[in-house]
């Protein structure tokens, strides 16, 4: 028997037997989406197995508490292995879903329990992509403390639920519920109300994200310096906060980047090297990479003398619009004349 989904009146009584009725194979396996974190997936699986979220835990043979999120972060061989023995995943697939310990995980929420109102939550979430997915999930995205809005509906994401105020707590979750629904009062978290992030905060947002991940990918020295500038933007706003960026509630956090989306970007770029710094300038100012590489596809089409078109096609040559870019942003390259295109970048230091 196989499915993918986790409904609340799907009530599958099995639990004294577990061991002996599936012995080798449970009897539900439930495929990851794309972009699922883990736990969430942890958290699916148990449900459609007839196992509430934290009896699962002893089913894993680990200790109750936040014992899916801390799966997120280190997944034992032996957890990984019966995993996927016990369902249709291969054990790649099941690894492929845990937070990746790259350069960005200080910009992780940390797991906290139960957390004071003005503080971070270990995770958050967005209302309007509950209410769209077949089976609610949580993403990987919704862990790091630089996301404070939805990419997909421009709203801002919530990390509490609005009639109870506690954090999203499934991995205690002692009922076969559903994991979009409150553990503490089973508040429907896809009836959330909606919470607004200016545009100019999220185009920040989403320069941050991409800093991040074009200095990541290309394995620039300074990633450590990109992350360690974000996590102390609370300083940088000015908001009389001491508190770095990971503790400080989604609330918070969004009223920082607003703070700081309506000032230059100094703080991101000052006391780098110029390549540096006249990138992430760039990439703030056109609000995003890809805003930036469409700039730039213009700017090479100027250039070339080739007749300028409307709008670049979907279909460029992405890859190669990349190097190109990079090119230009290399030393004694045609830097200066990218320069013309734009207002004052910072100066080089
Ligand atoms: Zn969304
Ligand atoms: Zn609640």
């Amino acid at each position: 028997m196989r499915g993918d989904t986790a409904r609340a009146d799907f009530v599958i009584e099995i639990r004294e037997r577990y061991g002996d009725v599936a012995r080798n194979c449970w009897p539900v396996s439930v495929d990851p989406f794309p972009d699922e974190l883990l736990s969430s997936w942890l958290h699916r699986l148990a449900l459609a197995n007839g196992i509430a979220p934290r009896s699962f835990a002893g089913v894993l043979g680990l200790s109750e508490g936040m014992w899916s999120p801390r799966l997120d972060l280190r997944l034992p061989r032996h957890v990984a292995g019966l995993l996927a023995d016990q369902t249709s995943v291969p054990q790649e697939a099941i690894s492929a879903m845990m937070m990746s310990a790259c350069a960005s995980a200080p910009l992780l929420l940390p797991l906290r329990e139960n957390a004071h109102r003005n503080r971070s939550t270990w995770m958050q979430y967005c209302p309007q992509c509950f209410a769209a997915d077949d089976a609610p999930y949580f993403r990987p995205q919704w862990r790091l403390a630089s996301r404070v809005s939805c990419f997909a509906h421009g709203c801002g994401l919530r990390d509490r639920c609005p009639a109870c105020h506690a954090g999203i707590a499934t991995f205690d979750q002692g009922e076969l519920v559903p994991q979009h629904f409150c553990v503490r009062c089973r508040f429907d978290l896809r009836a959330a109300p909606k919470a607004s992030v200016k545009a100019a905060a999220r185009r920040l947002e989403r320069a941050i994200a991409d800093i991040c991940r074009v200095e990541l990918a290309r394995g620039w020295p300074k990633i450590g310096d990109a992350v360690s500038r974000v996590l102390s933007m609370p300083a940088a706003a000015d908001l009389g906060s001491r508190r770095t960026l990971t503790n400080l509630s989604t609330a918070a956090r969004i009223r920082c980047f607003e703070a700081l989306a309506a000032k230059p970007p100094d703080w991101l770029v000052n006391d780098t090297d110029s390549a540096g710094a006249y990138r992430r300038w760039m990439i703030v100012a056109a609000g995003g990479h890809d805003a930036l590489i469409a700039r730039f596809a213009d700017f090479l089409e100027t250039h070339q003398g080739s007749p300028r078109r409307k709008r670049t096609p979907p279909a460029a040559d992405r890859s190669a619009l990349f190097a190109a870019y990079f090119r230009v942003m290399q030393p004694g390259g045609v830097r200066a004349s990218a320069r013309s295109r734009r207002a004052r970048p910072p100066a080089p230091h």
